[in-house]
């Protein structure tokens, strides 16, 4: 043990001095990051502070510490090192990255890293696919600040050039749409907005820094949805935005202005799921590749949406970006309704019914594109069913599956 700790005491530098992680491999890194030992005090997970006063010696002391906040304590909002062990080691997991902040949900990380980079009159270039809330703060509460959405096509790649205008303030990626998996050409689009003075942000929920370095490719502000794969275990509900360090004092000025803090418990939890990322994401897609290359070979399945299968639109650039897929991905069934499509879903045994994923129990969702698409329409042969590829035996998860789909040849008719 005394090797690690020798280790995870070299961590103790600032956030600028990332040189000595690229020696490291990821795995490695996901153990060491963010344990430092003036946080741990030598035990292995950094411990969880509560606090909301911290008390000063002195008006001197109070005053010298208001002058810079940044991983001193000073008053809870500003979190404790339970919450700076998490910050710094999602910081170390993105090559590039200037610093971390944490939001109490996916959506709050969303919302916040949009309001840090626009303002009144200016557009937003938001692609297609994303995610449903994320499309909704665009056209509600973003709408009303004066701020126009214009959405695109997440194939776009080079081609965004023509939508960005001299209102164009960012550009908002998902890669890949985690309802229907298309992959962007995040660097080409990257490349486009940094020539034209636009800011980059991407959504990285699906693939985390593991699969997606996302600000090595040229992203301006990484966002995650904890919740799902840092976490890892469907107990708490956690965000982060990651930025560069052109775009770090902004996120961090606006993110102290509306107050966004995390408890230390959920901070510890994420920091715990952390550690085990690698194996779970080497799992999730060993699983999730054999059970997809199963479904294909179905009779009822129209189509396999799984950004790994050369029919997937974007395979090209998932082949050159990505170091690998998760868990989540789609089918498309062949003909049938929603009653069909229910009577698949609804007997299942080993899939949970539920919103949300990248826990280690696998889950099953319906979801309908059409209603959600405005510069592309959606077209299928037939319903969608969304797929969360847990860490089950994979064996399992195909006999649960193959008795949905004889019950929904059988409800087809
Ligand atoms: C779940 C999800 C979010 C939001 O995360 P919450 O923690 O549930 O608020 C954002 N983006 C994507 C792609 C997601 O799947």
């Amino acid at each position: 043990m005394g090797r690690g700790y020798g280790h995870a005491q070299g961590h103790g530098r600032g956030v600028n001095d990332r040189e000595k992680e690229k020696t490291v491999g990821d795995a490695t890194r996901l153990v060491q990051a963010g344990r430092r030992k003036e946080w741990t005090q030598g035990i292995v997970n950094p411990p969880v502070w509560r606090a909301s006063t911290i008390l000063y010696d002195s008006i001197a002391e109070m005053r010298e510490r208001n002058r810079d906040t940044h991983h001193k304590l000073y008053y809870g909002r500003r979190g404790t090192p339970t919450q700076w062990s998490l910050a710094d080691a999602l910081t170390e997991m993105e090559p590039g990255a200037e610093g971390t902040l944490l939001y109490p949900s996916g959506v709050a990380a969303v919302t916040t890293a949009l309001l840090a980079v626009l303002r009144p009159g200016d557009e937003l270039l938001m692609v297609d696919s994303a995610y449903e809330p994320t499309r909704a703060f665009c056209n509600g509460l973003l709408k009303t600040f004066g701020i126009t959405t214009v959405y695109y096509d997440p194939l776009i790649g080079t081609g965004i050039s023509d939508l960005i205008t001299d209102q164009t303030r960012a550009i908002f990626m998902e890669s890949p749409g985690s309802l229907t998996f298309e992959v962007q050409d995040v660097p080409a689009i990257c490349a486009v907005a940094k020539a034209r003075g636009v800011v980059t942000l991407l959504d990285n929920t699906w693939a985390t820094p593991l699969l997606f370095p996302a600000i090595e490719k040229g992203v301006d502000l990484s966002i995650l949805a904890c919740t799902k794969y840092i976490v890892g275990h469907s107990d708490a509900m956690l965000g982060s935005v990651t930025a560069n360090a052109a775009w770090w004092p902004k996120l961090r000025h606006i993110t102290h202005a509306l107050g966004q803090h995390v408890g230390p418990d959920d901070a510890y939890l994420a920091s715990r799921g952390l550690r085990t990322l690698d194996v779970r994401l080497a799992r999730h897609q060993e699983s999730a590749l054999a059970i997809a290359e199963w479904l294909r070979t179905r009779d009822e399945v129209a189509r396999v949406l799984h950004p790994a299968f050369a029919d997937c639109p974007g395979n090209d650039i998932f082949q050159r970006d990505f170091r690998g897929a998760s868990g989540l991905f789609a089918f498309i069934l062949k003909g049938g309704d929603d009653a069909a499509r229910t009577a698949l879903i609804d007997g299942l045994d080993l899939f949970g019914i539920g919103f949300s994923w990248g826990g280690y129990e696998s889950l099953v969702i319906p979801a309908d594109p059409e209603k959600l698409r405005s510069a592309v329409k959606w077209e299928a042969e037939g319903p969608l069913v969304r797929l969360q590829i847990g860490l089950e035996d994979a064996d399992d998860l195909i006999a649960d599956l193959a008795a949905g789909l004889d019950r929904f040849r059988a409800a087809r008719g």
